[in-house]
């Protein structure tokens, strides 16, 4: 057993880093208003239903355009999207690294942009769409055609297999109706992929069919958008009524549309695993840092086992889980990551849950400081929340557990 990570990924950790220092961190000085205290009130059009600022979403695509002339944004990407097809490891730990690096425009949280994208629908367009469908993958790269995600609704979201939307046929189209719920960057998109039942019954991952809609196609409208702890928000409510889609629209296979939110799915738990680990990691070194330099009853605050244990105990549990994590990706990137989606499972929850106590322990050690926007933990904290309920919630990562150790439950839920 070797544990030391391939001198190719150091390597290209060591590139990214330089990388950011010349072209990202100047261009993120320039726009500090994105990034310092008045991040929320920069970032959000609160006129246009709490919608990313246009000069926000400019300054992403520059960031993007950077590292995409310099080979970085497709890096993870399959070659047939111009990427290096390199790998659940290296994937890991890019994210882990990124975030540990701290916020910046380097690795957003808002709409997890990064210098190397995550772009979790791509595998599953080249692999599963037809020629004219792969048309999309160079517009979701560079953001100029992209395709959002529908599966969630106001009533079924970890259940998704009740999903009410339905799609009927009609000759050689399918008129679809329904309601889709954070339907996140729907309203930046040019087609969104919808999930609907074409047949089957409640609760069965046969029968849902995923169709790739025009935003603009009469019956697709956005009603409104959900505003979050996080903001700006990009997660909006569509309705679909009697929307008409030709048969061209299906994406794989008429009634095994769920295979494309399963691949969506585990491509992007263990990635956000590891962006926990790493920003978990990060407000460790950051609070041991200002404890070391704190002064208070006349002493280094660092000199009180109070504030060392808890930082300890969360330094171990981010070595377990960072090395856990790791180890699952080399796995990965070895065997059909569908069978083992528990391991997964362990690394998302686990990773989730512990940035989130390390974001609060941060504000903690801080003290006053750390409550106030000028310290990135509040901001930390509020993004990483959401990781416990999204891609799969806590409770389902653990049922997802449960069933392997249990021995019932399929892994192609
Ligand atoms: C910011 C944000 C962005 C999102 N973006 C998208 C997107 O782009 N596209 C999309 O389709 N969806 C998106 N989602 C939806 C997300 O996937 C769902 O919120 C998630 O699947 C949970 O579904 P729900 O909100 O309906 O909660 P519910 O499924 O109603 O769950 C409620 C609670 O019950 C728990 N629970 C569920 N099942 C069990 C069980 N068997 N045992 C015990 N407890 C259980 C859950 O963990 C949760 O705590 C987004 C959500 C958010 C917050």
């Amino acid at each position: 057993m070797d544990f030391t990570l391939p001198q190719v990924i150091t390597d290209k950790l060591a590139e990214l880093d330089a990388f950011i220092e010349v072209e990202i961190k100047p261009l993120e000085a320039a726009n500090m208003q994105f990034f310092d205290h008045r991040r929320e009130y920069a970032r959000t059009n609160w006129e246009d239903d709490g919608r990313p600022s246009d000069a926000w979403r400019a300054l992403i695509e520059e960031m993007e355009r950077r590292a995409d002339a310099a080979g970085h944004l497709r890096y993870c990407l399959p070659r047939a999207a111009g990427g290096q097809d390199a790998g659940n490891l290296m994937n890991a730990a890019i994210r882990e690294h990124l975030a540990a690096k701290g916020l910046g425009l380097h690795n957003d949280l808002q709409d997890e942009s990064s210098v190397v994208g995550n772009f979790p629908i791509v595998p599953a367009i080249l692999k599963y769409g037809t020629p004219e469908q792969q048309a999309y993958v160079e517009g979701i790269i560079t953001g100029k055609r992209h395709l959002s995600f529908a599966l969630t609704e106001p009533n079924h979201g970890s259940d998704a297999t009740w999903l009410e939307t339905r799609a009927v046929r009609d000759g050689d189209h399918w008129v679809i109706n329904g309601m889709k719920r954070w339907n996140s960057q729907v309203g930046r998109a040019e087609a969104n992929l919808v999930f609907a039942r074409t047949s089957g019954k409640d609760g069965e991952a046969r029968g849902i069919t995923a169709f790739i809609v025009p935003t603009n196609a009469p019956g697709h409208t956005i009603l409104y958008n959900h505003w979050t702890f996080n903001m700006p928000s990009d997660h909006a409510e569509v309705e679909l009524k009697d929307v008409r889609v030709p048969d061209s629209a299906i994406l794989h296979k008429e009634g095994d549309g769920l295979r494309i939110a399963l691949m969506f799915i585990h491509e992007n738990r263990i990635r956000q695993a590891a962006a926990s680990a790493g920003a978990a990691r990060y407000c460790i070194a950051q609070a041991v840092k200002y404890a070391k330099s704190r002064i208070i009853f006349g002493e280094p605050l660092a000199k009180r086992q109070a504030i060392q244990f808890p930082l300890a105990e969360l330094h171990a549990e981010v070595e377990l889980v960072r090395n856990y994590i790791f180890r699952t990706a080399w796995k990965m990137d070895r065997q059909d990551p569908a069978t083992m989606s528990d391991e997964v499972s362990i690394c998302n929850y686990k990773a989730n849950n512990l940035v989130c106590r390390a974001a609060d322990l941060a504000m903690q050690v801080h003290g006053g400081i750390g409550y106030s926007r000028a310290m990135p933990f509040e901001h930390i904290y509020r993004h990483h929340r959401r990781y416990k309920i999204t891609e799969g919630s806590e409770e389902v990562q653990k049922r997802r557990i449960a069933q392997r150790l249990f021995g019932f439950g399929s892994h192609a839920e």
